[in-house]
């Protein structure tokens, strides 16, 4: 292998969880990708060539870069680009050349964009926020009066309309009694627009998909879930597959006597004598510091070696005391499967306080990312 370090992207995964979640849909629902943040990390071109290969038309984005980044490279079809996020007034001339879909989700940023709208040829299209109880962006759900402003703006082409959810990843009562708030509130909103075109409604991202499969709206919102990672309290119901695996190599093997401390501010100190690795991979490729001195491992040769000492920017150590033959230039996964055995992203997530959609998207640029359109056959 040629690379210290890398990421093995299983674009066939991928497939596999779009028709998987797909299955779960009812009939009418389609999926908008959320790929946002180099799609999870990715890779967005690879991601969105992938997914637009198999029929996915509607893509949603935080930032307009990465919406031109879709438009400009894309050969498939795509019905609609969304950007979630607030575009700069000084680029609204972009999202009518590159025919993106922008959030309006308040009443001054629709003053912006409908007087800019006002002064163009043609239309801008948009889809309404509605804030349901998150209180990040969007229109207060009781205020239908500021929400039926958007469609007084002839210029503005309203082509859906769409809330969040803050707790659709728990299960506990108070997590699903707050959802199910909130989706009633969209839906008294959404019956009360019925005198206007709102075009699709959606509302749920992976979690809201998983735990709420009952809703029926014209899209849903998968993120972190494409990339068969979900975080948080979820069913388990449909069938993902990891898209990513996380590699890197041994640097150098050798022995370490009992008493002397390992790596920066001898946070580790060996009890007995034992054979040490240095692994090639530190923070700056996306491995967590926080994971240090918490029993996190990794897999050489098939079998668990635990990391002792201090994750450093660009290397680790680990124990690799009862695993023979060990060399400079082995494998080693960080995430990922070897040799019968296995470490999801959860886990890693987990031991490090945060969540999957954190730990993916920092998983750094220097990280080269290999693409696998198949997977060998395991017998
Ligand atoms: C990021 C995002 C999603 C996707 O969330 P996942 O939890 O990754 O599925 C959906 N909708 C909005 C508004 C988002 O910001």
């Amino acid at each position: 292998m040629k690379y210290r370090s890398w990421a093995i992207v299983h674009l066939d995964h991928l497939e596999h969880n779009v028709r998987a979640i797909q299955a779960s849909l009812p009939s009418s629902t389609r999926q908008m990708a959320v790929v946002k943040a180099d799609a999870y990390g990715h890779g967005l071109l690879e991601v969105t060539g992938t997914l637009g290969k198999i029929g996915i038309q509607a893509f949603a984005v935080a930032t307009i870069e990465e919406a031109i980044r879709i438009r400009t490279h894309l050969e498939y079809p795509v019905e609609e680009i969304l950007i979630l996020g607030r575009t700069p007034e000084e680029r609204f001339d972009q999202l009518l050349q590159f025919k993106l879909t922008q959030t309006v989700f308040s009443e001054a940023y629709l003053e912006k964009i409908g007087q800019y709208a006002a002064s163009q040829p043609v239309h801008m299209d948009v889809h309404i926020k509605v804030d349901t109880g998150m209180n990040r962006i969007g229109f207060s759900h009781n205020n239908i009066a500021e929400i039926e402003k958007v469609f007084a703006y002839r210029s503005l082409r309203v082509r859906g309309m769409f809330t969040h959810l803050a707790a659709a990843d728990g299960l506990k009562m108070v997590d699903v009694d707050f959802t199910k708030r909130q989706i009633r509130r969209f839906d008294t909103c959404l019956q009360q627009l019925k005198g206007y075109d709102y075009g699709r409604a959606h509302v749920q991202n992976s979690a809201g998909i998983m735990n709420y499969s009952e809703l029926n709206y014209d899209y849903v919102r998968p993120g972190v879930m494409l990339f068969g990672i979900p975080s948080g309290d979820v069913a388990r119901t449909i069938p993902l597959k990891p898209v990513m695996e996380l590699k890197s190599s041994i640097t150098m093997v050798k022995k370490v006597k009992a008493g002397e401390a390992i790596g920066y501010g001898q946070a580790y100190v060996a009890k007995q004598d034992m054979m040490l690795a240095t692994v090639a991979a530190g923070y700056a490729d996306g491995y967590p510091r926080s994971l240090s001195g918490k029993g996190s491992r990794v897999l050489i040769q098939g079998q668990f070696a635990t990391i002792v000492g201090r994750v450093c920017m660009d290397q680790m150590m680990v124990d690799v005391t009862r695993i023979k033959g060990v060399r400079e230039g082995d494998v080693v996964t960080l995430v990922g499967e070897d040799g019968g055995n296995n470490i999801a992203m959860d886990t890693l997530s987990r031991l490090a306080g945060t969540i999957n959609n954190e730990l993916v998207c920092q998983i750094s640029s220097r990280v080269p990312r290999l693409y696998r359109t198949h997977s060998p056959v395991l017998v």
